[in-house]
């Protein structure tokens, strides 16, 4: 399982990036972007994200 970030829905308001406890995500190109080798999938981030960007994706 991953988490995937929809780019068409992220508008980088950066709060999956405040609450992540990893430091996983960072912005490139414009667009959150989740580094899976620090990730560990405990989902703080799906319900931090005002634009409902962030899904797990089996
Ligand atoms: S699931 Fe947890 S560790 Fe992974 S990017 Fe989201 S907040 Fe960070």
């Amino acid at each position: 399982m991953n988490l995937t970030i929809d780019p068409n829905k992220c508008h980088a308001s950066c709060e999956c990036i405040k609450v992540c406890p990893q430091g996983a995500i960072r912005i490139v190109n414009g667009k959150a972007h989740i580094d899976e080798s620090k990730c560990d999938l405990d989902g703080i981030c799906i319900p931090a994200c005002p634009h409902d960007a962030i899904q797990f994706e089996e």
